[in-house]
């Protein structure tokens, strides 16, 4: 049985990407739970160096809860192709540089995907929930779909343009937040964690 957060929490989001920030709110404020940002507490980032999404997610979380004394989510997120073995996967931030140039980004996949006819695609979020006294609970979420070239749309973040999800006409990137957020990896993993933690 999880542990459960009631209307009227207070809830650190710890991730100082703004496109999740804003995504995650949005995801949260019908629970009428009280977020404030890591960024906004003046929290750092901790390094994400674990092998997968969850490890990651625990250890942003943990850090931010430890930190500030309160319940924190973190979301650990990112691109993967199937041509590419999975790739960038964890490492999709970094793949943009210290600059965070997803344009950048965006062409080495194109680049590395060269002609192979698989262009199968998913983004994968792995959200941790995270209590002062280390209290874990994770939840992972994907959305699946193609790699598209030229990228199109300039709404969203990241890998936005360039991800067609099954069932789309439009990118991501091409969708208002209104109608990219429910479709999302985030919102699947956000799923579980309200139904398991929430109210
Ligand atoms: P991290 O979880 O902070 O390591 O960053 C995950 C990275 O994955 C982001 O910087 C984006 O590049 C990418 N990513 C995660 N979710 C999305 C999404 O919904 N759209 C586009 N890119 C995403």
């Amino acid at each position: 049985m999880g542990r459960r957060l009631a209307r009227g929490a207070q809830l650190v989001l710890a991730s100082h990407n703004p496109g999740k920030l804003a995504e995650i709110e949005a995801l949260v404020r019908p629970f009428g739970i009280a977020v404030i940002s890591a960024g906004a507490l003046g929290l750092a980032e901790p390094d994400e160096g674990a092998p997968d999404f969850a490890g990651n997610a625990r250890l942003k979380a943990l850090a931010a809860a430890q930190a500030s004394g309160l319940p924190a989510l973190a979301d650990d997120s990112g691109f993967c192709v199937a041509a590419l073995d999975g790739a960038p996967g964890v490492r999709s931030a970094r793949w943009a540089g210290p600059l965070r140039d997803f344009a950048c980004a965006m062409a080495r996949v194109r680049q590395e995907m060269g002609e192979n006819p698989d262009r199968r695609a998913w983004f994968v979020s792995a959200l941790a929930l995270v209590w002062p006294d280390g209290h874990v609970e994770t939840f992972i979420g994907r959305v699946d779909g193609v790699a598209i070239w030229p990228p199109r749309g300039t709404n969203g973040f990241g890998y936005d343009p360039m991800f067609q999800a099954l069932g789309c006409a439009r990118t991501f990137g091409e969708m208002t937040a209104e109608e990219k957020v429910p479709l999302t990896h985030r919102a699947r993993a956000f799923a579980a964690l309200s139904a398991a933690c929430l109210g």
